[in-house]
């Protein structure tokens, strides 16, 4: 048992993790290669980090299959499935859809796996990706062999095995390595069928790849593929007549199989050597044997397994007329058939309410994503609306200047700041003329216009408001009243000179100035009511002018 050793200081990161979790892959570690790449998915999705953790999911799915736990290697597929979509990795989609076939296959749920290998097929094509055609059409013509199509196996696997030409070894490995295997049903199918020579020509053909795939796996010293292609050599040779050549290389894929803990490997070789003594004629060996291969295909869940050794049992006991054990191994197979019917059902329907939980996910991650949303909109519209409250609340809508409520607010903090400052109010003159002349519109565009020659002239730390009708207030800071005199001067000036007629023939527009000065925090209101007293000066002296005091 591998235990993950949190101290070593690659364990800290996903990729650490499912570097040494591919290590223990390559090595055929597949138990180690779990834990590890576990690991690498539950610290990945911690983080949210959904690359890494789809990553780890594959390789998880990988070694899960290959120590037997094929729903829990399909529910990591669907996961990777998942993520993938979201981070619309088509390749990365296409390759786990590929993966997946493979414990469907192992499940017996052969319609399942060609429905998602034809999902991959679609995007293979579509991206023009060589290399996951290639494992689409491998993985294709694996479920049709496992679902008794040999003739549609055949011509699949052969495809896969044109295009593996330059691809690594893993990949051309498990190509020669399919087709082998899918080449012992084929010979003992075209026997069956008279067709001699199509079967002789299939098993010279399978004989030199089955050796190539040998000599790959051991050339990568990777305990299960070499054990798995000594097993398909071994049978080939059975039908060869080498009998104990056969017998010999079965033997070597077993104890390989019984090192490393592959149990479906280790079955599979019981069966085949049981074989090769029906072969031989020797039936009471071939029977021990088979038993012997039942008993491990029981312990280890393999129900299809199970199944194809009880009718060789039955078989083999026909054949030296023990009827009644046949008839008993006939009916555990007829029992197996069934019980692995309802196993298929059953996990079908475990994988369906794995399917709603993940739809559940998607659904909730796009919840939150949409609410997120919603809730980024409506405090943006709030910070709006409030924003748009706080100017409403202390600006002029007209002019843009600050109001009355506003100059309520700064003009004592103004003169609380310190230095002089002073007061003074300006008057429109004459303004309701202009309204009767020329129109309320016309007279809006006058103070917008009062109101932008003030504000460019006053100084960066004067306050300019628009007091309440055609009055404006402009408070001069870091002013004697003389400076603030000469500075409304210059105001009254500009008003009067601008061509106010160019907005409408005959428009003159003047203003009149009652200024004062405010003696410190406390007289504020007394210097207000000075610079009106002033203001009245201004208009009674003739209007047009700056009366200060
Ligand atoms: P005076 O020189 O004595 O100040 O004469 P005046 O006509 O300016 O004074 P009065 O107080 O008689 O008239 C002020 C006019 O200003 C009356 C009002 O209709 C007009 N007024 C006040 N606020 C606005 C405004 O927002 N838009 C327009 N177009 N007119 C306004
Ligand atoms: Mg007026
Ligand atoms: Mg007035």
């Amino acid at each position: 048992m591998t235990t993950v050793d949190t101290a070593d200081s690659d364990t800290s990161t996903v990729r650490g993790l499912l570097e040494r979790a591919e290590d223990k892959r390559l090595a055929g570690d597949y138990r180690a290669g779990c834990e590890l790449a576990r690991a690498a998915a539950d610290l990945a999705s911690s983080t949210g980090d959904a690359a890494g953790e789809a990553a780890a999911l594959r390789s998880l799915a990988t070694q899960l299959m290959r120590v037997g736990r094929q729903e829990e290697a399909i529910s990591a597929c669907r996961t990777a499935v998942v993520i993938l979509e979201g981070l619309d990795d088509r390749i990365g989609l296409c390759e786990v859809l590929t993966l997946q076939a493979m414990p469907l296959i192992e499940l017996g749920m052969h319609d399942e796996a060609l429905g998602v290998l034809a999902v991959a097929r679609d995007i293979a094509q579509e991206l023009g990706n060589r290399e996951l055609l290639y494992w689409v059409h491998n993985r294709t013509g694996v479920v049709r062999g496992s679902m008794g199509d040999r003739e549609l196996s055949t011509e699949s696997l052969m495809l896969a095995l044109d295009m593996a030409e330059g691809m690594n070894a893993e990949a051309r490995f498990c190509i020669l390595n399919n087709v082998s295997d899918n080449a012992v049903y084929e010979v003992t199918r075209l026997r069956g069928r008279g067709e001699n020579d199509a079967a002789e020509r299939v098993l010279t053909g399978a004989l030199g790849y089955v050796a190539e795939a040998l000599r790959l796996a051991r050339d990568a010293r990777h305990p299960f593929r070499e054990a798995i292609s000594l097993d398909n050599y071994g049978m080939l040779l059975a039908l060869a007549g080498d009998l104990d050549g056969a017998a010999q290389l079965i033997e070597d894929s077993r104890l390989i199989a019984v090192r490393a803990g592959y149990s479906t490997l280790e079955s599979a070789a019981l069966q085949h050597q049981a074989r090769v003594r029906l072969m031989r004629g020797e039936h009471s060996e071939a029977i021990e044997g088979l038993r012997l291969a039942l008993d491990r295909a029981h312990t280890a869940g393999e129900k299809p397994m199970a199944m194809e050794i009880s009718r060789e049992l039955s078989e083999a006991h026909e054949r030296i007329g023990d009827f009644v054990a046949a008839l008993a191994y006939y009916r555990d197979f007829h029992d197996l058939e069934r019980e692995l019917h309802n196993q298929v059902a059953a996990a079908r329907a475990r994988m369906a309410a794995h399917h709603f939980e993940l739809d559940n996910v998607r659904l909730e991650a796009e919840n939150a994503r949409l609410e997120a949303e919603l809730h980024r909109a409506r405090s943006a519209e709030l910070a709006a609306d409030n924003l748009l409250w706080q100017r409403q609340a202390t600006e002029d809508a007209l002019t843009g200047l600050p109001n009355r409520r506003s100059v309520d607010d700064r003009l004592p903090k103004l003169v609380a700041a310190g230095g002089p400052v002073c007061v003074a109010v300006a008057d429109v003159d004459f303004f309701k003329r202009v309204n009767d002349r020329y129109g309320h519109f016309i007279g809006d565009e006058v103070l917008r216009r009062i109101a932008a020659i003030l504000l460019e002239r006053a100084g960066e730390t004067d306050l300019v408001a628009r007091f309440g009708g055609e009055e404006f207030l402009i408070a001069l800071h870091g002013s004697g009243i003389d400076d603030a005199r000469a500075q409304c001067e210059l105001l009254r000036a500009a008003v009067a000179a601008y061509p106010w007629e160019s907005i409408e023939p005959g428009l003159t527009v003047t203003l009149s100035f009652g200024l004062a000065e405010v003696a410190g925090p406390a007289s504020l209101p007394d210097a207000l009511g000075r610079a009106d007293q002033r203001l009245y000066d201004a208009k009674r002296g003739g209007r047009n002018r700056v009366c200060a005091g």
